[in-house]
């Protein structure tokens, strides 16, 4: 080591790399509540540009110079996205940097094999250790890139139905087997034992690659609508995987240290989501019910829908002691949470108990609803989970259920095979009244029809989520 760091005693870095790891846990830390989720985030920035920027400088993979200049492209790039992408479209962003987080882990493991076995062939050490991460990295890492890129394609509408055929199973059995052969020679072969690995066997770990992106992709195509929030939180965990694994080819701690991060919380998550969808992994990833989603649902609703106006509900709540609002992904898409609020606030102060119902799957990313309600100041202790507040509806005056569909769709329950059977919902039909706001009776994004919407004591106020709570708000202030 020379250059800029030139001189400094190896323990620099190790003190660095210790630093820029407690970053990354005191960050996750304060990642665990929305209060203090934006400094736990910049906490972790901090600590990534730590270990970025010694990593590069120590070992002289840039000059100081040319690393400045990236980062500058890099913050204008992130600024760039942070600022211009719709809230609505960051559950496909995020997607997307799993996605890329797993593609870099793989092309970075593949370029260290180049560089031992590479350039002559003379391999440099390399051991089983070595080889296998190697190749870890390249499946997990490739599977996470394609399959985030479907992913997030699913999230952004491009592909609505599950794609399903005949033969799926062993087409995906197939592929893993080309996969774990590949990865066998590669593994097998490590430098220093008879029959070593030569330059000549390098290009194989590119041939895994395109093997594991198809299987990316074959994995996440047939994934129902409603099991996408298992897919993403497990692709999430993967691109941890994948970054730990390249930690172990390149000998790096602190890329062991912030993949098994991701990795072990992405897990944590997945768990979380399946028992939100009542679901185990092996269900999600193998089962599927293929495409139950509606048809032509008009004929389900016909003649059996009341409909009301915001003048009514708010004569509703005037009499009301207890209101649960339970907000779904419409709520997001019409960026209704200061609206929503400001009725919440109102009924407050007018001495109604309000709880915000939040269901663990709504939305389209994990804690999407809370962070939403967050953002528009509704206080953290009326926000109940669905555990809590599901006992509470019977004792409830009115539900306003607010761009949710799915999460309230008692199909779930039923004994018919749907996309949602058997997750736990949001039981708002045991409240006196139900009012639920969408713009139509089209479905959610389990692609199924809602029967709540002709349950007898279920009013459907039509309308854009902000306009309608807007109303609804300006209608109570009136009554007032
Ligand atoms: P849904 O997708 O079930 O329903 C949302 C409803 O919002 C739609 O029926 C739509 O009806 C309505 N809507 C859309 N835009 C507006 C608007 N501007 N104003 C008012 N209403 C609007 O949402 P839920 O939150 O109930 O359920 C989430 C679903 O997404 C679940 O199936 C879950 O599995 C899935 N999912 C969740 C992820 C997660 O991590 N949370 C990730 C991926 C998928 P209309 O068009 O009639 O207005």
């Amino acid at each position: 080591m020379a250059g800029l760091l030139g001189g400094l005693p190896d323990a620099v870095l190790s003190v660095a790399y210790l630093v820029a790891a407690t970053l990354f846990i005191l960050g996750l830390r304060e990642m665990t509540h929305p209060r203090t989720a934006m400094r736990g985030n910049l906490i972790s920035a901090a600590g990534m540009l730590l270990a970025v920027g010694i990593t590069v400088l120590w070992f002289e993979i840039l000059s100081p110079l040319v690393l400045f200049a990236a980062l500058l492209v890099g913050a204008a790039i992130g600024t760039w996205l942070a600022t211009s992408v719709e809230t609505t479209q960051m559950p496909q962003l995020v997607g997307l940097f799993n996605g890329f987080g797993g593609g870099a882990s793989a092309l970075v493991a593949g370029a260290e094999l180049i560089d031992l076995f590479g350039a002559g062939g003379a391999a440099k050490v390399a051991a089983y250790d070595v080889t296998g991460a190697a190749a870890v990295a390249g499946v997990v890492g490739a599977v996470t890139f394609t399959g985030s890129l479907v992913a997030a394609g699913k999230l952004h509408g491009y592909v609505e139905a599950p794609i399903r055929y005949p033969g799926e199973q062993t087409v995906k059995a197939g592929v893993l087997l080309v996969c774990v052969a590949v990865a066998a020679v590669l593994v097998g072969r490590p430098a220093g034992v008879a029959g070593a690995l030569t330059a000549d066997w390098v290009p194989a770990y590119w041939g895994l690659l395109v093997a594991a992106s198809v299987l990316g992709v074959l994995l996440v195509v047939p994934i129902g609508g409603a099991d996408m929030p298992v897919v993403i939180a497990l692709l999430n965990s993967l691109s941890g995987l994948a970054a730990a694994t390249t930690g172990f080819v390149l000998d790096n701690s602190v890329l062991i240290i912030a993949g098994t991060l991701v990795g072990a919380s992405g897990m944590i998550l997945t768990t979380i989501m399946c028992r939100a969808m009542n679901r185990s992994l092996r269900n999600v990833l193998v089962g599927g019910l293929g495409d139950t989603r509606a048809g032509d649902v008009a004929d389900i609703y016909e003649g059996n829908i009341m409909s009301t106006s915001p003048e009514e509900v708010a004569m509703l709540l005037e009499t009301a002691r207890r209101v649960v609002i339970v907000p779904g992904y419409g709520m997001a898409v019409g960026q209704a949470q200061h609206a929503v609020a400001e009725l919440a606030a109102m009924l407050g102060e007018a001495g109604v108990e309000v709880a915000f119902g939040i269901h663990p799957v709504a939305g389209r990313m994990p804690g999407h609803m809370n962070v939403l309600l967050a953002e528009a100041d509704v206080p953290y202790e009326q926000m109940e989970e669905l555990e809590a507040v599901n006992p509470t509806f019977a004792d409830t005056d009115v539900v306003i259920v607010t761009g949710a569909n799915d999460v309230v769709n008692p199909t779930a329950l039923s004994d018919e095979p749907s996309p949602i059977q058997g997750m736990p919902i949001l039981r708002v039909w045991e409240a006196d009244v139900v009012v639920i706001n969408k713009r139509s009776l089209s479905h959610g994004y389990a692609g199924i029809p809602n029967p709540l919407f002709t349950y007898d004591n279920t009013y459907m106020l039509f309308g854009d989520a902000r306009e309608s709570m807007q109303a609804l708000a300006n209608e109570y202030k009136a009554t007032r």
